[in-house]
């Protein structure tokens, strides 16, 4: 089997179920200094994903194929080979203020915990952030998963800071998504970003925020409405 790293081909002389073991393969027979990250090899911290014909995998779950072209994630700074810098994502947490921010002593029980399970179980890969769209255009839009965190916070009882959650990200945020639901797509967590934006939006509008982007939609446009036909 071939593989394409970067637009290099390297053969791999073995089966291997997994395209990290092909990776490290690589690394022991043909390309000693072939960096790339990993490390629990168990999907479960998020740190060797990568995009494999331009789609963000988790290189310890994906099942390698016969001429795969495998690159580094989209958007963060390219470290070497398939290694990247992902520091930017603890900024992100901060600016959109991903933490329980006034405390409230409420006992959660199982229905409140399911309530925040999925959202809970997100790695961090940025498997969601490479794929999205819109950081291309908006390198300062907030993205899926620290959304998808937000929402978390917005939701749990223990929160009594919703509103400045919501207040974050009015601006570079939750109306900046174009709900194309690539990031829920990618995620290996079964997580739905989207979803979970539009969740945020219904909370903004309950706390006085409407879509910016409402006032410059032209009706001939943006909803297919036809100025010259029938009025
Ligand atoms: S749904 Fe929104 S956040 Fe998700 S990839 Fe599309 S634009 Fe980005
Ligand atoms: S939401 Fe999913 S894809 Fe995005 S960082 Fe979390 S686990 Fe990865």
């Amino acid at each position: 089997m071939n593989i394409e790293i970067n637009s290099k081909s390297y053969k791999i002389e073995k089966a291997v179920a997994t395209l990290l073991e092909a990776l490290i393969y690589i690394k022991e027979n043909t390309e000693p200094t072939l960096g790339f990250d990993y490390g629990c090899k168990s999907g479960v911290c998020g740190a060797c994903s990568v995009r494999v014909n331009g789609k963000e995998k988790l290189a310890c779950s994906y099942n390698p194929q016969d001429g795969d072209r495998v690159e580094p994630l989209k958007y963060y700074p390219q470290k070497r080979d398939l290694i990247v810098d992902k520091a930017s994502q603890k900024e992100l947490l901060k600016r959109v203020k991903a933490s329980l921010l006034n405390y409230n002593k409420e006992v959660l029980n199982t229905q409140d915990e399911v309530k925040t399970q999925v959202q809970s179980d997100c790695i961090l890969c940025s498997s969601c952030y490479s794929a999205c769209p819109v950081i291309e255009v908006n390198p300062l839009f907030a993205g899926p998963f620290a959304l998808t965190k937000t929402y978390k916070y917005t939701i749990d009882k223990r929160e009594g800071a919703v509103k400045e959650h919501i207040d974050v990200i009015q601006t570079d945020g939750v109306w900046d998504c174009t709900l194309c639901g690539e990031c829920t797509l990618a995620c290996p967590q079964g997580i739905d970003p989207k979803t979970d934006i539009i969740n945020l939006r219904n909370i903004s509008a309950q706390n006085g925020y409407t879509d910016p982007n409402f006032g410059n939609m032209s009706f001939g446009g943006g909803f297919g409405f036809d100025t010259n036909g029938g009025f």
